[in-house]
This record gives C-alpha cells, sequence and structure tokens, in this order.
C-alpha cells in the first residue's frame, strides 16, 4: 500500500543504472506480438503432425552437451555459459536441447512408449557467442524431435513441417540438404579429408589450419573465400556413403519431391555437431534481401546420440527454427498492414464511461472471455475520447460504449469506428453481436 501522495506522482523515466547483458534482449509491444504469433504457428503446426509438448530444464549437468555435441566444436569450446553450483557440480544453460531431449527420453522411459515418440518445444537457448546481427547469446529455438524411428520418411516430415510453417508465416524458404552417412562412413571419408586438408594446408586460414586434426569437418562450413576454394575442390562426403545410407538419403529426397518441396544438394553440408548421422539440412530465406547469409533452421538425424547419452541404440531426427531469425526476416519483409493483420490487430474495443459503468464492464468482459470473445479494453481510463484515441490505435473495427444511461437501460453501444454510427443493443445480447463482429 502507498500512503504517500507524492510517491504516486509520475516522474520522468530514468535509465535505471542496469542493463540487459550483452547479447541479450527485452521483447515487448509489437515483437512480443511477433514472438507469440510464431510460437502458435508452430504450436498449431507441430499438433497437426502429431508432435507432443516437452519442457526440460534450462540448467543441465555441463557434461551432457560436452559429450553429445563434442569437443572441438564452437558451441562446447567456446560458447556455453558453465559454472559451478553451489555442490561444486559443474553446470551449463542449455546452449541447445536435442541433448536434454536424449537425455529426457531415457530417464522417463521412453523407449517403452509407442514409437516414434514424437516432441516439440519452443524455448530459450544460451550460447555466449560474439552477438552480431540475428545471433544472440540467450535466443529462442522451435524444435521438433521424432524419435525411435529410422525410415526416412520421418526426415521428410520433419522438414516439410519446418518449410511449411515458414510458408504459413509467409516466408518462402529454401532447403540445402546432404547425407554425411553413418558413423562408419564418416571415418572412412575423415581419412581422405584430413588428408587433402594437410595437402592443402598453406591455402587455408589460420581458423581452419587448426581444425585440420581438432574438427575437419567444420572447414567445410567454413565462410572464408579461402577456404572455400580449397573446399570446392576436396572429396565429397556423398561419394563415402555406405550402400544403405545412400538408399536411406534417395528415398528422403523422394518424399521430399512428392511432397513439393524444392531443395538444394549441397555437398558440403555438414553441421557443426558430432551427433548427427546420414541426413543434414539448413533452410534459408529464399530471397537474397532477407538476408540468406543466416540459416533459420538447421537439422538432422542422429542415430547414435541416445546410446552414447546411455540408452539403448534409437534412432531418432530433428530441427531447430532460430525465432529470432525468423522475426528478423519478417519485420523486414511484412508491410506494416501485413503485421497488423497477423498481429490480429482489429477487432473489437471495450469502453465504459463513470463508476457504475466500470463495474459492470468487468462482469460483461469475463461473459465475453468466457465466451472466447477477447476484446480490447482498458479499464484504468475515465475519459471517452481517451478510449476511443485507444481504439482507433490498436485498429478496432468496432467499440462498445458503457454509459451511466446504458447501465441503467441494460444496453450497450456498438460504433463503428469508420462511419462513426452507433446503434443500441440490449446487454443479453452482446455476445452474439460481438461473435458477429469479430466474424467468429
Ligand atoms: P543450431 O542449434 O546451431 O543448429 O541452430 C539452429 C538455428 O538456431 C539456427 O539455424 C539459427 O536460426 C538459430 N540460432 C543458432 N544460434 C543462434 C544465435 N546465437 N542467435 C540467434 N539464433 C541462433
Amino acid at each position: 500500500m502507498i500512503h504517500k501522495k507524492t510517491a504516486l506522482k509520475k516522474t520522468a523515466s530514468k535509465p535505471s543504472g542496469y542493463t540487459t547483458l550483452r547479447g541479450m534482449k527485452d521483447m515487448f509491444g509489437q515483437e512480443g506480438e511477433l514472438f507469440q504469433y510464431i510460437y502458435e504457428a508452430g504450436k498449431k503446426i507441430a499438433s497437426a503432425y502429431g508432435f507432443g509438448y516437452i519442457e526440460t530444464p534450462v540448467l543441465e549437468q555441463a557434461q551432457l552437451f560436452i559429450r553429445s555435441i563434442g569437443k572441438g566444436t564452437e558451441v562446447v569450446d567456446k560458447e556455453m555459459y558453465v559454472f559451478e553450483d553451489k555442490d561444486g557440480s559443474r553446470v551449463c544453460l542449455r546452449p541447445e536441447m536435442t541433448a536434454s531431449i536424449a537425455r529426457a527420453y531415457i530417464n522417463n522411459g521412453m523407449q517403452s512408449m509407442p514409437q516414434p515418440v514424437k516432441l516439440w518445444y519452443f524455448a530459450s537457448m544460451f550460447r555466449h557467442d560474439r552477438p552480431q546481427a540475428g545471433r544472440y547469446r540467450q535466443f529462442h529455438q522451435f524444435s521438433c524431435e521424432t524419435l525411435g524411428e529410422h525410415n526416412p520418411v520421418v526426415d521428410a516430415e520433419l522438414i516439410v513441417v519446418a518449410y511449411n510453417m515458414l510458408r504459413d508465416l509467409g516466408i518462402n524458404s529454401m532447403v540445402k540438404i546432404n547425407s554425411i552417412g553413418t558413423l562408419q562412413d564418416r571415418e572412412n571419408y575423415l581419412v581422405e579429408l584430413v588428408g587433402y586438408l594437410k595437402s592443402k594446408r598453406s591455402y587455408l586460414s589460420e581458423d581452419s589450419k587448426k581444425r585440420i586434426t581438432k574438427n575437419p569437418l567444420r572447414v567445410l562450413d567454413s565462410k572464408l573465400e579461402q577456404d572455400i576454394a580449397v573446399v570446392e575442390e576436396a572429396p565429397q562426403i556423398i561419394e563415402w556413403l555406405s550402400g544403405d545410407s545412400k538408399k536411406f538419403f534417395m528415398s528422403v529426397l523422394e518424399y521430399l519431391d512428392e511432397a513439393g518441396v524444392p531443395y538444394v544438394l549441397t555437398p558440403t553440408l555438414v553441421r557443426g555437431l558430432d551427433y548427427y548421422t546420414d541426413t543434414v539440412f539448413e533452410l534459408y530465406p529464399e530471397s537474397e534481401e532477407e538476408g540468406s547469409q543466416s540459416a533459420l533452421v538447421g537439422g538432422g538425424r542422429y542415430n547414435g546420440l541416445v546410446e552414447q547419452l546411455g540408452g539403448q541404440a534409437t534412432p531418432a531426427a530433428g530441427f531447430s527454427m532460430g525465432i529470432e531469425r525468423v522475426m528478423h526476416v519478417l519485420k523486414k519483409s511484412m508491410s506494416t498492414e501485413q503485421q497488423d493483420q497477423a498481429l490480429k490487430k482489429g477487432g473489437v474495443f471495450f469502453a465504459q464511461l463513470g463508476e457504475q459503468a466500470r463495474k459492470r464492464s468487468l462482469y460483461l468482459l469475463e461473459e465475453l472471455r468466457r465466451a472466447g470473445l477477447l476484446v480490447q479494453h482498458n479499464l484504468a481510463k475515465s475519459s471517452l475520447k481517451a478510449q476511443l484515441e485507444l481504439a482507433n490505435k490498436c485498429g478496432s473495427t468496432h467499440t462498445l460504449i458503457l454509459g451511466q444511461k446504458e447501465v441503467q437501460d441494460g444496453t450497450i453501444l456498438i460504433r463503428n469506428m469508420e462511419s462513426g454510427i452507433q446503434e443500441v443493443v440490449d446487454q443479453k445480447k452482446i455476445t452474439n453481436a460481438v461473435r458477429k463482429l469479430l466474424g467468429e
């Protein structure tokens, strides 16, 4: 309870002296709406394809990611937020969630559930990356994972879900795809690749030179021109696939053809993390101006991961979509009108005038909410002018107006915001009237 009158006085807002940490940000207003809009699109498509929601802890044992993602990767070597917990154990903020999913699959006995187990999540990840456009230290991923099935249709379905989700959001994307075979295929290939890279050592960048022994596959997705020239001539992993892996990959491509999802075979696409096997893919915005430098989605098959973490051998595949990157593309590509439409601006505003009307509003708003009808309002405002201004700001097509007289009559006014024409409606019929206005 604030007693001193002065405490309620508005003062010009000063910076608090605290800032968000580098690479982290607050999201609210239009951005907050956009974030939720993407969340809803993800929830809708994941449910339609039979994925169940999963939530796992933000904090995990550091070792979980070190084992699964692998030493020699940027994520493990440089980007993990690792610290000592009060009991002396080494914990970390999750840099990704696939390892958490594999852990949860093992811990919760999901191998005895009907297979495949299909899971989706929308969650924050933490990587101590160098902040730059589209790269944050706390960011969000929408992901789908299918565990317990080694079938090319699973890989294709995941790509279809990611592609169609982006399409639902109005983003045309391009799928880059490759296969890196089984762990054995990869070992054989690596002997060849390392030999080749060593022979070209002097042409490579300093970073790539270091990676020849630490993580040679990473050299393949270097973005530096001097490396690209060497990589273009490098042996291609696809030539080293076993018969089964080749057949599997061909089937994935056939399913994609069937589903009408266009793709580009990309022999240099290997993805950085150790746990991938067979199919790997990334989705990029199709148009150059939307910034095709950064992948919107990354994913692939990880048949060895569950076993590596101590579970039974379990084939699995998944993808992760970077929400901040999707938001960036949407902000650039959508007109304000499209954004308003997408964020469901418009609709109906509820205005009240006088203390009695304000009290009655609480009752009526709840009645509408129970009927599943959401209307904008600001009960703290008293003047009708201020409320109509708000209604205009929200782009509302109609405003319900409840004054002293209407409370007594048991009526309410419906004002068409464009024409200014008002009609009187019985309060008992408010739900039907609003439903009509919202076109529901
Ligand atoms: P990854 O887990 O590295 O395969 O990343 C999957 C997707 O997450 C990427 O394609 C990006 O869209 C997104 N992503 C990865 N790292 C970041 C980051 N530091 N900031 C924002 N988005 C990211």
